[in-house]
């Protein structure tokens, strides 16, 4: 069975999708809440939304497998992104919004445990295996990590968040003049940007970033506002404003890596 689905490339580019899974093991789902069963915290259409990165010759790593049965880009120990500050975790119990996601008992530990093995690392095998390529063949990888969530969330975020949000880990895992070259990009367009501001780049950024071994890691989390209408489908009229930036963005950061 398909645990992940990935293509290859033949640029230096990798784009991850490790939030847009959809699919949830039935004993796994049996078990699971209605409310979290609208899987209301998946980063919906990013696959759709970039669409025009085959164009630039990416390898793209896409998760199979809801972010409620685990989260590939939290640590496999499940040590806090942003300690003090809530989080859902690797195994959540909790939706963004608070709704449990179990109706009876929690997983386990030795559950966590087996999904780990099962699901989580299928993820790590093919993206170590897509920047290890893209490093073998050009010297260096850059590998963008893409995300969305709604601009609203109290309980992760006060008020509203900017419409496009990078993260490098606070410049640690990408070189900054790389970084600077993709944001200067989102900066002189039309939407809001932020660049390590709230969110800075999850478990994948933190730990594929190794701008001294030539991999350059970036984060895009986007408000789900600029692409994503009510039926959280790619919005085509404001896809068509954000896509170019994103082009534009990423293109400007492979220039700057080559
Ligand atoms: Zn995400």
């Amino acid at each position: 069975m398909t645990e992940v689905f990935t293509t290859t490339g033949s640029s230096p580019l990798i784009v991850s999708f490790p939030h847009v899974g959809t699919d949830v093991p039935d004993a796994i789902a049996a078990r699971m809440t209605p409310d979290a069963l609208r899987l209301d915290d998946t980063d919906f259409e990013q696959p759709a939304l970039y669409d025009f990165v085959r164009d630039l010759g990416a390898a793209t790593v896409t998760a199979r497998w809801s972010r409620l049965v685990i989260d590939v880009n939290r640590p496999p120990d499940n040590r806090p992104l942003y300690p003090g500050q809530w989080g859902a975790g690797l195994v959540p119990t909790e939706t963004f919004a608070g709704e449990a996601v179990y109706a009876g008992g929690a997983p386990d530990e030795a559950e966590i445990a087996d999904r780990r093995e099962r699901y989580w690392r299928p993820y790590h095998a093919a993206l170590a295996m897509a920047v290890a390529s893209a490093l073998d063949r050009h010297g260096h990888a850059l590998l963008w990590d893409a995300h969305s969530i709604s601009a609203v969330v109290p309980r992760l975020f006060e008020g509203t968040l900017p419409d496009m949000n990078m993260g490098t880990a606070a410049g640690e895992a990408c070189d900054p003049a790389i970084s600077a070259a993709a944001f200067d990009v989102c900066e002189a367009g039309p939407f809001s940007a932020v660049l390590n501001g709230r969110f800075k780049g999850g478990y994948i950024t933190r730990s594929y970033g190794q701008p001294g071994q030539g991999v350059h890691a970036i984060q895009m989390e986007l408000a789900k506002t600029t692409h994503l209408g009510a039926d959280n489908r790619v919005d085509e009229a404001r896809a068509a404003l954000l896509r170019p930036v994103l082009r534009a963005a990423i293109g400007a950061a492979m220039a700057a890596a080559a």
